[in-house]
């Protein structure tokens, strides 16, 4: 297997490289140069399959022998040590809860094993310490820091924007010490990105520190996302009903990743994009045209992206085909008013705490099952409702209670660095 650019296909590389490298020189986004296809046989018997054994299967052909398979087997245990669950909503939709990992939100599992292989490749390699810089609005952030927490050979550097993260979410990225660093920036989430992309620019920086991203842009922290269809399918196969998964949709990765697995032949019906204001996918499905957003901050925040980096994949699993891909996704959006009605109806009818991008899911879903009263949903559930306290709170007026470990961690002490500008960083990074 490899890899090439969607923006030249000759510009080809390995795993190893995709994954070191982040983005093409180019500048375009890694695609595997085939989806394989997994055997009739394995879909037959995938709920009596290990979870390890079965998302070493789906993953592995992804690898190639550039991992070898006990080593591969190991990452893929500790990236899967949590569980999975569909949990019943109503007798027509559950919810595939992805937050039971160390932060609480579904990207645990792309950064763990991102953290993992790079931590491998560098062993191999160990030559050139790498640096992982991110930019984070606030849950990517926390994710990559515990999921490169201790892996030797890479250093973390973490850029968020001061006063404008959640009080978990800042405890989430400056208590760790070790090997992760969060430099508080005086600015918004835009001037945190505009550093981190500046300083990949920047030779003085790279002729002396090889540095890597970790955004779903990033092959391994893309592709691993595929496991949990296999493990709502797994869960569901006894159902018998067509199976369409709704997916609260900002940079487009985690719905991408679905369609790939859907490509190696799980029996998915259908995909739902949802999405808050930010629209732009929703909008091209009903026109035909693509088009950027400017971003408007809504309460489902970790999905405001005006421009999503991972359309570019989906048009090309669906061959750059309109009519393809409208036969295989649809999409819908949301503002924070139906958000929060959506939360409401949710608890009175069920009892069920949705956080507001689950919510935004759980309403695609309701909407596509409308015209499809004969097919059975899942929307997934990205965050865990303590992630969003002060809306989940306000809009249910009830108390929500957290759980031990974030107890814990708000108690930690906080360590971080202040910087205001781009010259900050690059003393920080050259000292
Ligand atoms: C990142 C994130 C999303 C959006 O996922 P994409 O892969 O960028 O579409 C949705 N919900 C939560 C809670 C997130 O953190």
């Amino acid at each position: 297997m490899h890899y090439y650019s969607l923006s030249n296909p000759n510009e080809t590389t390995s795993f190893s490289k995709a994954v070191v490298n982040g983005i093409a020189p180019d500048r375009g986004l890694y695609f595997p140069s085939e989806i394989p296809k997994l055997p009739a046989s394995f879909f037959e018997t995938i709920e009596q399959m290990d979870v390890h054994e079965m998302a070493l299967t789906a993953i592995e052909a992804f690898v190639g022998d550039e991992i070898p398979r006990t080593e591969l087997k190991r990452i893929v245990k500790t990236t899967l040590d949590f569980e999975f669950p569909v949990v019943p909503v109503d007798d027509q939709i559950g919810s595939l809860e992805l937050f039971h990992g160390p932060t609480l939100a579904f990207k645990d599992v792309g950064a763990r094993f991102m953290a993992q292989c790079l931590g491998y490749f560098n062993q191999q390699n160990s030559d050139q310490k790498v640096t992982v810089l991110v930019a984070t609005s606030g849950d990517t952030g926390g994710a990559v820091a515990n999921g490169f927490l201790g892996v030797e050979g890479i250093e973390v550097v973490i850029l968020y924007p001061k006063g404008k993260v959640s009080e978990v979410q800042e405890q989430q990225l400056t208590t760790l010490g070790q090997n992760i660093t969060a430099l508080e920036v005086d600015g918004v989430f835009d001037d945190c990105q505009d550093m981190v992309k500046t300083a990949f620019l920047d030779t003085e920086i790279t002729n002396q520190r090889k540095l890597t991203s970790a955004n779903s842009i990033n092959v391994a922290r893309w592709l691993p996302q595929m496991l949990y269809y296999f493990l709502a399918y797994r869960q569901l196969k006894k159902k018998k009903q067509p199976l369409v998964v709704a997916v609260p949709s900002g940079n487009f990765g985690n719905i991408c990743a679905g369609m790939i697995a859907q490509q190696m032949g799980l029996p998915i019906d259908h995909f739902i994009a949802a999405t808050n204001v930010n629209d732009a996918v929703p909008s091209y499905l009903e026109s035909g045209n693509y088009q950027a957003v400017k971003t408007t901050p809504t309460i489902s925040n970790a999905m405001d992206v005006g421009d999503p980096s991972n359309f570019v994949r989906i048009q090309k699993i669906y061959g750059n085909d309109y009519k393809n891909l409208c036969q295989h996704l649809s999409g819908y959006r949301f503002t924070d008013d139906e958000t929060r009605v959506a939360m409401k109806e949710i608890y009175t009818q069920s009892g069920y705490i949705a956080d507001p991008h689950g919510a935004v899911g759980y309403l695609g879903l309701k909407e596509y099952l409308k015209n499809h009263p004969e097919k059975y949903g899942v929307f997934l559930e990205t965050a865990h409702p303590v992630k969003f306290l002060d809306t989940v709170e306000s809009t249910l007026q009830t108390k929500v209670e957290l759980p031990q470990r974030i107890k814990a961690l708000l108690k930690k002490e906080k360590q971080s660095t202040p910087i205001s500008s781009y010259a900050d960083l690059k003393a920080y990074l050259l000292a």
